[in-house]
């Protein structure tokens, strides 16, 4: 199934406010696996509204409303619907009580108008409005369903989480139960992750892959329907199982987490403690970590080294690894790895040294990061990155790299 949002206010069009209402929506619809195809957004006018919603008939086979619901003038959603789908304003009693009930709550007096906010189009389902008037409705046609929901986000919202998703989820009769899970990866890029399993999503169906990229990261959401919750999750166990033979190292956490989130939790769970020493960093990955609650048990404190003086004086890099590998190297990166660890008794040292861009440094292009690591019992290591992109891509990159490499290291590691 797809779907298309249209946004009714002529208030968007003024640029006076932002379409939240589409973004909120197109979020719930991808949980439940539906794919919202177009985006509309129409003033307070009765024949460009009938016209956006011709569009969009021959386009979607469900169409979501927001906005002009309300008892004014311009509050022309529900008579331009109704009369383009032949069908009558009847007085739902139910949403007329309910109003009455309100203005007694808020003592304030009703006036004839708000009469108009019971009136629902006959043979629709109601989706009542919890902090509000007016209520939403919910109509199946032969080839179309309609959702009408009201304008303000706070309205909106909880109706759509409240009744409307049910109403959704209903069409689907006896596979009414819809699981979603995220998988996050990191060091793959968008197109290299969909080449490796370009395959699974061409014969996608039950479940659903939905692939999307951003800040460095992809992320796959796989959604999956059934007759219960445990075999819709079975579906998708299936297909992430075989996700994970192809790109699993890559996958890094599940829903709503970050690397730094996970490298942090990781930590908790192994009591280890770490300490950074940053140069074009400049103390981003200790930024990351400390925003995270519960950093004290983790994090004794590290430094932040930008220049080659500070390297040696503060932490202590040989002055000969400088002269002979220079600051942007392995063996840099290893001894800033292997002291800022000694230095404040940590069980692990990562370093970053490199070229934050844009321009070069001692020979290397922007880009190039060298990573070192030091984890208590282990030979130390180092990584040689290259990467593309702005001066701030490549820090905040630099950081998701370190820790990724250190997560990865590890694994199967107990303290
Ligand atoms: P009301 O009963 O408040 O008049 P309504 O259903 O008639 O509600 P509108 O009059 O279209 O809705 O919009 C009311 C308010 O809701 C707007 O002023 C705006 O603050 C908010 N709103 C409307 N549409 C959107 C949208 N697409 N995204 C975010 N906010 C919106
Ligand atoms: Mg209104």
């Amino acid at each position: 199934m797809n779907a298309e949002i249209i946004a009714v206010g002529s208030e968007l069009l003024l640029g006076q406010i932002v379409n939240t209402n589409a973004r909120f929506l197109s979020r719930q619809l991808a949980d439940l696996g539906i794919n919202v195809f177009y985006h509309t957004v129409v003033g307070d006018n009765p024949d460009r509204l009938r016209h956006a919603m011709e569009t969009a008939q021959k386009r979607a086979e469900l169409i979501i409303f927001t906005g002009g619901l309300g008892p004014t003038k311009d509050d022309l959603t529900k008579d331009t619907i109704a009369s383009q789908l032949g069908k009558q304003l009847v007085l739902d009693e139910e949403a007329m009580d309910s109003i009455e009930q309100y203005f007694e709550r808020t003592n304030r007096v009703m006036t004839e108008n708000n009469r108009k906010q019971a009136l629902v189009i006959e043979g629709s389902v109601i989706l009542k409005n919890d902090h509000g008037m007016a209520p939403g409705m919910f109509i199946n046609t032969e080839n179309h369903k309609y959702m009408l929901l009201p304008g303000p986000p706070s309205e909106m919202e909880p109706m759509f989480i409240k009744y409307g998703q049910e109403a959704i989820v209903g069409m689907y009769g006896n596979q009414a139960k819809i699981e979603s899970r995220v998988l996050r990866f990191f060091g793959i890029g968008e197109a290299a992750l969909e080449a490796k399993i370009e395959d699974l999503i061409d014969q996608q169906s039950n479940p659903t892959i939905a692939p999307l990229a951003g800040d460095s990261e992809v992320t796959l959401r796989l959604t999956a329907r059934d007759d219960s919750t445990g075999k819709a999750e079975a579906l998708i166990d299936q297909v992430e199982t075989e996700i994970r033979s192809r790109v699993g190292e890559y996958l890094y956490g599940y829903g709503e987490t970050s690397l730094m989130a996970e490298l942090s939790r990781n930590l908790k769970d192994k009591g280890m403690t770490i300490s950074a020493a940053e140069s074009l960093t400049g103390g981003l990955f200790q930024q990351e970590l400390t925003a995270l609650p519960g950093a004290s048990s983790i994090f004794r404190g590290g430094l932040v080294c930008y220049s080659n003086e500070a390297k040696m004086e503060l932490v202590k890099v040989r002055p000969e690894t400088i002269e002979r590998f220079g600051a942007v190297s392995s063996q840099c990166a290893e001894e800033l790895a292997v002291n800022t660890a000694a230095l404040t008794n940590s069980d692990i040292g990562i370093s970053f040294t490199g070229v934050a861009g844009p321009d070069s440094l001692e020979g290397h292009a922007a880009g190039t990061v060298f990573i070192g690591l030091h984890i208590k019992g282990k030979p130390v290591q180092s990584q040689k990155l290259n990467l593309g992109g702005s001066r701030n891509a490549i820090r905040n990159r630099t950081v998701k790299f370190g820790c990724q490499f250190i997560l990865n290291s590890l694994k199967g590691t107990r303290k």
